[in-house]
């Protein structure tokens, strides 16, 4: 499942395939971008925001006036290529020549060739092609990035506290809170911290502990696809709870259950995770 920390590996890969070359050719397989081509185009470098993508990119002089639709110009020639994964997004580089069998070709929704590599994004949403001194109106929503190196822990917990009769469980997921934590580390964090997922944040005994294990969390799965809260990575043995409904709990032995919480499934241990 794409996370904060799945993103800013995706983000790591594109920048090792990609940063510093020139493209040879884009192909984008999405209506408002068909018309856009990236050719001659110099990739600046490949980051990530929460769970958000951004390519940035250099145009060659005039270029964004042809490249793009709208807006024919401002911003200049710094541009960023924004995307976000969800559930089932994904971006992977390939060498030159070599078959891209990562995902179905249907999926594809943009393809970027550079000399030395051929990055391919699959089933990508919100793709668009904004001036790079316009991020923030991307991005700029957001709450303090887990992976981010302006991680603010306090800034994180300022902003749940601003909703104390949300549910902690909707309030980590929400990514004007703190950016970075899917469906997977919420359900781990509260598990490992105790906290019943249907507790308002103003009841959690101790916020600024909880934000901190989800950073350590995502942080220890950064530079591996594989993601695992338990420390191991033996396949069935990767979290505590999350995907594990009706499986005993690894600390107690009751069943583990799986609800709908908001928009999402939680799961979570009854014996662990009281309801107070
Ligand atoms: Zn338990």
């Amino acid at each position: 499942m794409p996370e904060g920390d799945t993103v800013w590996n995706t983000a790591r890969v594109l920048q090792r395939a990609l940063a510093g070359a020139r493209l040879t050719g884009s192909d984008f397989r999405v209506p408002q971008l068909a018309p856009t081509d990236l050719t001659g185009w110099t990739v600046r470098e490949s980051t990530s925001r929460g769970k958000h993508l951004l390519l940035r990119l250099t145009a060659p002089p005039g270029a964004p006036a042809r490249a793009t639709a709208a807006p024919p110009d401002g911003g200049g020639r710094d541009w960023t290529l924004h995307s976000h994964l969800r559930m089932d997004g994904a971006w992977r580089a390939y060498a030159p020549g070599e078959r891209w069998a990562a995902r179905p070709a249907h999926l594809i929704r943009v393809v970027l060739r550079s000399p030395g590599a051929v990055a391919v994004g699959y089933h990508l949403h919100e793709l668009a092609l904004i001036p790079t001194a316009e991020e923030e109106s991307l991005v700029g929503h957001l709450g303090p990035d887990l992976l981010g190196t302006d991680w603010d822990p306090d800034e994180a917990v300022r902003r749940l506290s601003a909703h104390p009769d949300e549910t902690i469980g909707e309030a980590l997921l929400d990514q004007r809170n703190l950016a970075g934590v899917g469906n997977l580390y919420k359900c781990e964090v509260l598990f490992l911290r105790g906290v019943n997922p249907w507790a308002p944040v103003r009841a959690v005994p101790d916020l600024p502990g909880t934000v901190t294990l989800a950073q350590r969390l995502l942080a220890a799965n950064r530079g591996r696809w594989a993601q695992s809260t338990t420390g191991s990575l033996h396949r069935g043995q990767t979290s505590y709870v999350y995907g594990r409904r009706a499986q005993p709990c690894r600390r107690c032995g009751t069943a583990i259950r799986k609800e709908e919480l908001g928009e999402r499934v939680t799961y979570w241990c009854p014996a662990c995770q009281p309801a107070r």
